[in-house]
């Protein structure tokens, strides 16, 4: 008898990944995979969100504002673009929660194998994928990062050579404006080597302004890469 790992249920079906490679994919019940909500139809080809939700004056060559903002700060086109998985939900927000904030690291892997998958499928021209680092104090504070456990059977993981420069404000109590003009150095190249002239993959758990990713990309090329790409579990 097996548990779900997001409601504790009894899972007793036989499910879809039986025979997958991957453990945790069949740890989750028909009825918690079934309130995920799997980005589908157009998107924006910047940062991956669904056209259908915005209003036809905010698309711009299937570019959403945000995205044209971003382009019009940052002419340099080395981030290329964000894809996403999931929209963000109440469902999705209560597993993260409780992966992050509560430690339960089980839940959060339950998702290892969607970026695996997704990272050999669709990124087979990438040198090396990072996680978005933590602070050291929230790194302390969590114990884990929850990126690297998503891609810790992906053998390029790059750790370590990008850092943060300082504790994050509470995002939160911003504005979005605020949060897109933002331009404190959020980021810090350690490794030069390690990523000089390659291309990249970032991976974070969520992708709302952009501010965060676009950050990272800055910093990476800045400091030698290539190309950058960015790959979140949800797209807020
Ligand atoms: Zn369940
Ligand atoms: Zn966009």
């Amino acid at each position: 008898m097996r548990n779900c790992l997001w409601c504790r249920d009894t899972i007793d079906r036989v499910s879809w990944g039986m025979f997958s490679i991957f453990e945790e994919e069949w740890k989750i019940c028909e009825e918690c995979k079934s309130k995920l909500a799997p980005i589908s139809g157009e998107i924006c080809l910047m940062c991956g969100r669904p056209l259908a939700k915005l209003n036809h004056d905010y698309i711009h060559e299937k570019k959403c504002l945000d995205c044209q903002k971003w382009k019009r700060k940052d002419q340099s086109n080395t981030f290329v673009h964000n894809r996403s998985f999931y929209e963000y939900n109440d469902f999705i927000k209560h597993i993260l929660v409780r992966y992050k904030y509560r430690g339960d690291a089980e839940a959060g892997r339950a998702f290892n194998s969607v970026f695996v998958k997704k990272i050999r499928k669709s990124y087979k021209f990438i040198d090396g994928v990072i996680p978005i680092p933590l602070s050291n104090e929230r790194l302390y504070e969590r114990g884990f990062n929850q990126c690297e456990i998503w891609i810790e059977k992906e053998s390029q993981t790059l750790k370590h050579c990008l850092v943060r420069t300082q504790h994050e404000e509470k995002q939160s109590k911003k504005s979005r404006a605020e949060r897109i003009n933002r331009s404190e150095q959020m980021f810090q190249v350690t490794n030069h080597s390690l990523i000089s002239g390659k291309k990249l993959l970032v991976i974070d758990d969520l992708y709302t302004t952009g501010t965060t990713i676009h950050h990272a990309a800055h910093s990476l090329v800045s400091n030698g890469a290539k190309e950058v790409y960015s790959l979140t579990l949800c797209r807020g």
